[in-house]
């Protein structure tokens, strides 16, 4: 009988933002790999899990990638845990899932926290359709080549980003995609929570903070919706009517010109009234 492979995600900085089936799963594996053993000590201890733990991380996951496998095959029950949030998401953990996957290991999601869904959700930017790009390049032409790659995505784009970076990242944001509406989602759910709502233009100030930090960019179509002025609206809207649409026609297709929903163009005029 071989094995399965859990992966646990554990939390992004509140301790109880854990499930129980997680907690289940941690006690209950036989081996539990830690992207940093000393790190995941801290939650273990924390629910009183005293299971053995094992270092898995990016130096050596091929190697212990391979043992973690043979244990496996040999029956052994493997939780993956990174420091914080879903394993895979920019942590280990794709390679050996897909091994695992490929020689017919069943492969377990614990769902849980992740900082690029807490920061969408509460970003106030649209979510039924999102772009995760991980960490931008460091390197300016990189970084310049990638935006560039994803400029046109219909989609809120999604990035991790450091404080040392933060800054430089934005002033390329705004040379390649414009100076779009974006959000810095940092230290979420800890006691330092933040959002920071904007242009892009308007958040370079963060350029001493400090912390982990999502940086979220409104999609390209979106723009022109963002973009336009409670007057651009009216002004639209009284257009459409002098050439002969009555008020609802004309809020339908200022909604349809400026690629927002009707709600929106009438919550507009109205504010406007
Ligand atoms: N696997 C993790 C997850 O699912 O959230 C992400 C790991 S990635 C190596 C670490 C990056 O995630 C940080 O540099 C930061 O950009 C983001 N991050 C993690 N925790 C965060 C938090 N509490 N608040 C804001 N961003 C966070």
């Amino acid at each position: 009988m071989q094995g399965t492979l859990y992966l646990v995600a554990t939390p992004i900085g509140n301790l109880r933002d854990i499930s129980y089936r997680a907690l289940d799963t941690l006690r209950d594996v036989d081996v539990i790999a830690c992207e940093d053993t000393r790190h995941s000590q801290k939650l273990l201890n924390h629910y009183r899990i005293s299971n053995r733990t094992i270092s898995f991380h990016e130096h050596n996951e091929n190697e212990r990638g391979e043992e973690l496998l043979e244990m496996l095959k040999s029956g052994a029950s493997i939780a993956v845990i990174s420091d914080a949030g879903t394993p895979g998401i920019n942590d280990p953990g794709y390679r050996l899932v897909r091994i695992a996957s490929e020689i017919g290991i069943s492969v377990v999601p614990i769902p849980g926290p992740s900082a690029v869904i807490a920061a969408l959700i509460a970003s106030g930017l649209p979510t039924e359709s999102f772009f995760f790009g991980g960490f931008l390049p460091s390197k300016k032409g990189d970084r310049i080549k990638r935006l560039t790659e994803v400029k046109d995505i219909p989609a809120t784009l999604v990035f991790f980003e450091t404080p040392h970076r933060i800054s430089r990242a934005i002033a390329d944001c705004i040379e390649v995609l414009g100076d779009r509406n974006a959000v810095i989602a940092r230290e979420l759910t800890k006691i330092h929570e933040t959002f920071t709502r904007g242009r892009l233009s308007e958040l370079p100030f963060l350029t001493n903070a400090k912390g982990e930090m999502v940086l979220l960019i409104e999609r390209a179509s979106n723009q022109t919706a963002a973009a336009a002025s409670i007057d651009d609206v009216d002004t639209l809207i009284e257009e459409l009517k002098k050439a002969g649409f009555d008020e609802k026609a004309a809020i339908k297709k200022a909604a349809k010109q400026l690629g927002i929903p009707k709600s929106e163009v009438y919550r507009r005029t109205k504010v406007k009234k």
